[in-house]
């Protein structure tokens, strides 16, 4: 999500898209079998850079170039908001979406993440993970969200980690194989 997220003062931006998040989140995405890959800007120009970047490695060179990228990038879907993804995705599940929301910060009503686990487990419903950009997701986007997960601890005082690194570990935390 590049809008709406916060900026350095806690105000509310749409922040630019980095090529490397597609690029690394699409991967990861398909290592763990995510369904789609959802980017979300309501900012035409930067629609029109995504289009580019993903047509590049799907339908042009890049794709016949390296077809494990194109097989990652071909997940990668732009929309201009939350909303119209969670609407496209409704119609796919009975009972619906439900909208987990991920930031750095400890919360009291977390879903733990071995709790997430279980519920994709049980596959009833379509979970959409939102990740933020820039300052991270806005309060008010956490507190409309269905689930707020519990975020990743490394247990030091720093925790500034990127969007590209909290995605995969997250996506290994919920989904990967843990023998
Ligand atoms: N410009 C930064 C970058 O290069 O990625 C963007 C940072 S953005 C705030 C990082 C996002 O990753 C957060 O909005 C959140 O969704 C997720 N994230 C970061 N640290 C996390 C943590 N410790 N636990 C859970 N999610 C985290």
């Amino acid at each position: 999500v590049h809008h709406p997220v916060k900026n350095k003062r806690g105000e509310t931006i749409a922040s630019a898209v980095t090529n490397l998040d597609l690029h690394d989140i699409a991967r990861a995405a398909k290592t763990y079998g995510v369904k789609g890959f959802y980017v979300i800007t309501p900012l035409a120009d930067q629609q029109a850079l995504v289009e580019k970047i993903v047509a590049h490695w799907t339908e042009g060179y890049g794709g016949a170039y390296n077809p494990a990228r194109k097989a990652a990038l071909d997940l990668v879907r732009v929309r201009d908001s939350l909303a119209g993804a969670v609407d496209e995705i409704k119609g796919l599940h009975p009972c619906g979406v439900r909208v987990v929301a991920t930031c750095a910060a400890r919360r009291g009503e977390a879903l733990r993440f071995e709790d997430f686990r279980r519920l994709l487990a049980e596959n009833r419903c379509a979970y959409l993970l939102v990740f933020g950009t820039a300052w991270g997701l806005t309060e008010a986007f956490i507190n409309a969200a269905d689930f707020v997960l519990e975020p990743i601890r490394g247990g030091f005082a720093y925790n500034h980690l990127s969007v590209r690194s909290a995605a995969s570990i997250i996506l290994d935390r919920v989904l990967g194989e843990h023998p």
